[in-house]
């Protein structure tokens, strides 16, 4: 290799080792925007708290995009944020908040290399993390835990551990220790520094010097703690016999999280928790494709689409899509190779997204996320490479869990119907099944609101006026077999549970969770999905 080769090789590999690409996952209501803000406060992206979203100070992120979504108060885009903290760059892929997006969230998992679990510590595990939990043992993907709210009264901490451990089966690793909660609050001890980082309230629209008291037997602790730091010194010794030590490779695995205790609203152990991050969240991983794996460091570019965003941008009616890089470098005006067209494209203004501001991308690396301009040629799940055929697998569509028919105001216009339908579904949106018994057109969400987005889409995108009508299925599963014989005979014996989806695969249509579990018992040789790859 020439001089020149090795030092950009270098350069490759430090650009990628600072790279950390993480996610937040909680119950909604549990801080999530709140973290979010402190986050970008300590990574410098933000000046002071209460700027990034308005649910209660009356102004909007950038990232809201759709009139309804206004309306609502809630945000429907996944928008990335890319800022240093402590030597690392860190790119923090937001997801929508309400589950009725949940489709969003769940592919921009397929995006990260780790998460951050926000639980409410008043509360524990709650219904939506538990789901999210599921969806990110898929990749099995390391996870960070931060207990939030302890300047509420919280439930045991031990208790809220025990919870997790046995919810969410991960092992935990308490790395800070709250020192009472609610007006009580009085700091953390951080097990691994053994050092008291004191709390003070009313300081956290801004990064504040906390005051520190080193080693648990210092009797400033004493003082602090007004009679109580025995006790307070006896329940750590408590821990650390009872709890788990932190270990990398079992975090790595997804097996243990380390857990921090702290206040997103009084911003207290944000940087713990993003200390902990820089320190043993994973830079930018190997990623499957359907051939071979390739690793981070690879020289060439290549990348995989999770989302596509329409309307990011109400003064351009843009769409744009969300791709992750896996290796490799993006430079500005590169020549790409859409694999799944089988083309060369020229990308010339992709975007990056710093602090919800786009900007234009010079250049991106493994771990980073680019907006490419789409004019619907771009699908989620597509692959971009220097030319090698290659497709990255893990970016799967979900088992919708709502049906309904959808049906025009105006029958001449089917074809506009059909055709924003099925983009609407590449852009996962929503998801379209035919029946093949009849010309129904039936659409599948995780999430109620999806269908309002798409009939307001529909009129605005497609000048189609739909409506929705209700219809008795309950369910959907992919058909897969290795037995063609297996698929032809339940074609057979179910039409009329037979339909095909957007991108023309076998679904099976259940009108209850009974008729499912018949289907799959008198055909043993087929495989009911709850989820396909794109
Ligand atoms: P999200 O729905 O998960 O995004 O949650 P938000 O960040 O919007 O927070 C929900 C509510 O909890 C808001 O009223 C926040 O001000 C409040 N909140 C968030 N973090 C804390 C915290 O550490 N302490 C207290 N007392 N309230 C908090």
């Amino acid at each position: 290799m020439n001089q020149v080769a090795v030092a950009s090789d270098r350069k490759l590999s430090a650009e990628i080792a600072k790279r950390r690409t993480f996610a937040i996952i909680s119950h909604p209501d549990a801080g999530k925007t709140t973290i979010t803000e402190k986050v970008l406060l300590h990574g410098g992206a933000i000046q002071k708290a209460g700027t990034v979203k308005g649910k209660k100070s009356g102004q909007f992120a950038r990232s809201d995009w759709m009139q309804m979504e206004k309306d609502r108060g809630i945000s429907v885009t996944t928008s990335v944020m890319q800022f240093p903290y402590g030597g690392a760059l860190v790119n923090l892929l937001d997801t929508p908040g309400h589950e009725d997006f949940s489709e969003d969230t769940y592919r921009t998992l397929t995006a990260v290399d780790s998460c951050l679990m926000v639980i409410d510590s008043a509360k524990g595990v709650e219904e939506r993390t538990i789901k999210l939990m599921e969806v990110t043992r898929l990749r099995d993907t390391p996870i960070l835990t931060f207990m939030n709210k302890c300047d509420r009264d919280i439930r045991d901490p031990m208790e809220l551990l025990d919870e997790v451990e046995d919810v969410l089966n991960i092992r935990c690793a308490p790395i800070s220790w709250p020192i009472g909660s609610g007006k009580g609050f009085k700091g953390v001890y951080h097990l691994l520094r053994d050092e008291i980082i004191c709390y003070k309230s009313g300081l956290g629209h801004a990064v504040q010097e906390s005051r520190i008291i080193k080693g648990l037997d210092n009797p400033e602790l004493d003082k602090l703690m007004d009679g109580g730091a025995d006790a307070f010194r006896e329940e750590i010794e408590l821990l650390k016999g009872a709890s788990h030590e932190f270990d990398q490779a079992a975090f790595l695995a997804g097996e243990l999280t380390p857990v921090v205790f702290g206040t997103a609203l009084g911003n207290f152990g944000v940087d713990h928790m993003l200390d902990g991050l820089v320190k043993w969240a994973p830079a930018p991983q190997a990623r499957a494709t359907e051939s071979r794996t390739v690793e981070a460091s690879e020289t060439p570019f290549t990348g995989f689409v999770f989302k596509i965003q329409a309307n990011m941008d109400p003064m351009h009616r843009d769409r744009v899509a969300f791709l992750r890089v896996c290796s490799g470098r993006y430079e500005q005006s590169m020549k790409l190779h859409h694999v799944r067209l089988g083309k060369e494209v020229r990308i010339a203004d992709a975007v990056t997204f710093m602090a919800g501001d786009r900007e234009r991308a010079e250049e991106a690396f493994a771990g980073d996320i680019i907006g490419l301009h789409n004019h619907g040629t771009i699908q989620i799940g597509d692959t971009f490479t220097e030319g090698e055929k290659l497709k990255f697998t893990g970016i799967p569509n979900f088992a919708p869990e709502l049906f309904r028919r959808i049906l025009l105001r105006d029958p001449l216009k089917s074809k506009q119907l059909q055709k924003g339908l099925i983009q609407l579904s590449e852009e996962g949106a929503v998801q379209v099944f035919r029946p093949t018994k009849n010309n129904d057109l039936i659409v599948g969400a995780v999430g109620m609101l999806q269908f309002d987005v798409v009939v307001s889409r529909l009129k605005t995108e497609y000048k189609v006026e739909a409506v929705y009508e209700s219809i008795s299925v309950s369910t959907a599963r992919w058909l897969t077999s290795d037995d063609p014989k297996a698929l032809e005979e339940i074609k057979r014996k179910a039409p009329e549970n037979i339909a095909i989806d957007g991108s023309d695969s076998l679904t099976y249509l259940a009108p209850t969770r009974v008729n499912l579990q018949l289907a799959q018992e008198r055909h043993p040789k087929v495989e009911f999905r709850t989820t396909r790859e794109h």
